[in-house]
């Protein structure tokens, strides 16, 4: 079900337990502002969900009410985890969904890296 990103920061949801550590995740990179893990559900060969460490529901969140250190930190660490996973060179799409038109389903800012193949349009038609 698509989430209502202008309430309020849910501390249940289900990326805040993975920040917690109370569920498992396929980590692949942690620092100060963000944590990298592999999307349970991959929608491209590769599919990698990075977060920041703070409470924001959602990329308008985020972007309004985030420090400049986390806006620089976890924008660093979307491009560090694509390249240490070697996509410069072929490529990767970053995908942020944002409330409900979007189909945002996860009330945690999330950014998607897809790879792997020729990601095609951006939309379905
Ligand atoms: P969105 O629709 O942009 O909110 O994307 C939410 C993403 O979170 C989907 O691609 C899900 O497959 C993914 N997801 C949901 N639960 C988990 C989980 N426990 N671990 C990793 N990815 C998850």
């Amino acid at each position: 079900m698509p989430v209502d990103a202008t309430l309020p920061y849910d501390d249940s949801n289900i990326f805040a337990r993975i920040l917690r550590g109370e569920i498992p995740s396929k980590r692949v990179y942690e620092d100060e502002f963000a944590l990298a893990f592999h999307d349970i559900a991959p929608q491209a060969p590769l599919h990698i969900l990075v977060i920041p460490k703070g409470r924001y529901v959602s990329w308008a969140d985020f972007s309004a009410t985030a420090s400049e250190a986390e806006i620089a930190g976890f924008v660093r660490a979307v491009g560090k985890v694509a390249a240490d996973a070697g996509l410069v060179e072929s490529g990767y799409r970053l995908l942020a969904n944002t409330g409900l038109d979007s189909h945002q389903e996860v009330p945690h800012l999330h950014v998607h890296i897809m790879a792997g193949r020729k990601l095609g349009p951006l939309l379905a038609r």
